[in-house]
């Protein structure tokens, strides 16, 4: 069986990228999102398990040193990391698997994994981030204000993502997402399995 591929999803807190993933889950049974375990408090309406697993510190730095994370970040001063053992499992199973990651962790999987997809999600304008920050209503001032710094700090890091696609109009974002993996999946570093073997069958024919 073909295996799945590693999509990495990132963009900045409030770019509406948790809702741009759920929508893909719900279209695709191509697709599962890999949950993370993080140090941070659950938000209102966040479940154990299905949003994030919640762990302490000890936990986190005892799964780090027993090799449990596929990669491992710090962001805005709490710990998250990705399971290794359900993402390899679900692409053995040929599962797209989805992280949706921030940006050091993104750049470790393309290390790692160099035929994962990267993409990033931006909304149109800085303003608009501002505003979607707020309404969510979840955070206090301050952690809006240490998520827009970084934000102007992660977009240092947009060059290195495989694609970037702005959320304007979710259905079409979504949309956009889909297609931009499927023709992702025709570059050559991600069919090297099916063109080495072409090569190799084509040897005969050469004078
Ligand atoms: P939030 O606290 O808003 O849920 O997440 C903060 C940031 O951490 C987001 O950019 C999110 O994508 C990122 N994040 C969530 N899980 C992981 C993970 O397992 N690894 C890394 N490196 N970043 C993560």
């Amino acid at each position: 069986m073909e295996k799945g591929i590693l999509v990495v999803i990132s963009g900045f807190s409030g770019a509406g990228k948790g809702t741009v993933v759920k929508k893909i889950l719900e279209k695709s049974s191509d697709y599962c999102l890999s949950v993370s375990m993080t140090t941070r408090n659950p938000r209102p309406g966040e479940v154990e398990g299905k949003d994030y697993f919640f762990v302490t510190r000890e936990k986190f730095e005892q799964t780090i040193k027993e090799n449990g994370f596929v990669e491992y970040a710090e962001f805005v001063g709490n710990y998250y990391g990705t399971p290794r053992a359900y993402v390899e499992q679900k692409i053995n199973e040929g599962k797209n698997v989805i992280l949706e990651i921030e940006i050091q962790g993104a750049m470790n999987i393309k290390k790692i994994y160099p035929e994962s997809v990267l993409l990033f999600i931006t909304p149109p304008t800085a303003e608009e981030l501002e505003r979607r920050l707020k309404d969510r209503g979840t955070e206090t001032d301050d952690v809006i204000a240490g998520r827009l710094s970084r934000a102007y700090e992660e977009a240092a890091g947009i060059d290195e993502y495989d694609f970037v696609i702005v959320n304007d109009d979710l259905d079409r974002c979504v949309e956009d997402v889909l297609e931009t993996i499927e023709s992702a999946k025709r570059e050559p570093v991600r069919v090297k399995a099916f063109t080495e073997s072409l090569k190799e069958d084509l040897k005969k024919y050469h004078k």
